[in-house]
């Protein structure tokens, strides 16, 4: 049972290819559900696929069927993989399938909030051409990249791909990460966290969510920033402390933030973030490329096969 695919669109890809391993449910995720329907979803399938839906350890308790996990995505923390581990049932993420779509997204965010292209855009079709000797162009000031610093918290894959692309524009590149690897090296200078906050122009989130990640950006990290930083983050909603990030946009500490991803998605009406100024939040959708979304199938079905053969 796929809990959580992509709808068919014609043209698009198809769920079908894993028609081969068995009998075949696909729902769609244009709702996300709460445990007791991931129940009723899952029934007596055996290999159970999800992009988003929780499989807590009381979905695995109510679905002893269950035999096998397949994440369709990286980040495993929607899966209670230990409890999982403990009943025997293997889990498997799909690690690379969207290196190349989560970097560009970081930078399309980036270079939103540094251009405001859609701002712009609007402002023409509506009739007015905003420049600038015109006030109201000075609401959305353009801002140049080159000479400036990112800092990049998490320096694995997106991460070090994020860093070769800003290097490009001309961007120096700072990396914190507990690991430093030596094509880390050739991108970027690894520094401490505390002189990564305090030297950038730009910090980006590609870390994974873990407890030692969570609430990393917070009333105390924030202080420790520029003043006038940008901040992205396309990695895990939870690694921000929402209430300090939305108060530092309406202090001015932080300029703006580019946000792919929120601590609970969809996003709560509630959430502060949706009233403060300079705020761009995307519905997660980094990772959504047809591109990446093949490679995803491609993987899942490589790891299905891989499971059924033994
Ligand atoms: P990766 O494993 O290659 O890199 C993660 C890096 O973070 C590693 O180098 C690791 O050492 C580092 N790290 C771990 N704990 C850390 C800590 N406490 N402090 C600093 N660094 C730490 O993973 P990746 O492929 O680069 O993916 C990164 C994250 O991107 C994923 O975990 C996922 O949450 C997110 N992601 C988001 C989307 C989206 O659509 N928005 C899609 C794919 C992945």
């Amino acid at each position: 049972v796929v809990l959580d695919g992509y709808t068919e669109n014609p043209g698009d890809l198809s769920w079908r290819e894993l028609e081969a391993y068995g009998e075949l449910t696909v729902y769609d995720r244009t709702s996300l559900i709460d445990e007791n329907e991931t129940i009723e979803r899952i029934g007596d399938a055996e290999v159970v696929f999800t992009n988003k839906t929780p499989i807590t350890k009381k979905v695995i308790d109510a679905c002893p069927n269950i035999k096998f996990i397949s994440l369709l995505a990286t980040g495993y923390n929607v899966v209670d993989y230990q409890y999982a581990k403990e009943k025997g049932i293997p889990v498997t993420n799909v690690p690379t399938y969207g290196t190349a779509s989560v970097s560009q997204f970081a930078i399309a965010l980036l270079l939103e909030i540094c251009h405001h292209v859609a701002h712009h855009s609007k402002a023409v079709h509506e009739g007015r051409w905003e420049h600038c000797q015109d006030w109201c162009f000075w609401d959305y000031p353009l801002i140049e990249l080159a000479q400036k610093t990112i800092g990049i918290i998490g320096f694995g894959r997106i991460g070090q791909q994020t860093g070769k692309i800003a290097k490009a524009l001309g961007m120096k590149v700072l990396a914190y990460d507990s690991y430093q690897s030596d094509s880390g090296k050739e991108i970027a200078q690894y520094v401490e966290l505390e002189e990564l906050l305090a030297s950038s122009d730009v910090i980006a989130l590609h870390c994974p969510l873990f407890p030692s990640t969570e609430g990393i950006i917070n009333k105390d990290t924030i202080e420790k920033m520029k003043d006038g930083v940008i901040l992205l983050n396309n990695s895990r909603g939870p690694l921000i402390v929402e209430q300090d990030l939305a108060d530092a946009l309406n202090s001015g500490k932080v300029m703006a933030a580019g946000l792919d991803v929120v601590s609970t998605e969809p996003i709560k009406g509630d959430n502060p973030l949706l009233k403060a100024p300079n705020c761009i939040i995307t519905p997660h959708i980094s990772w959504a490329p047809r591109e990446s979304r093949q490679r995803i199938m491609d993987c899942a079905v490589a790891n299905v096969k891989a499971y059924v053969d033994g």
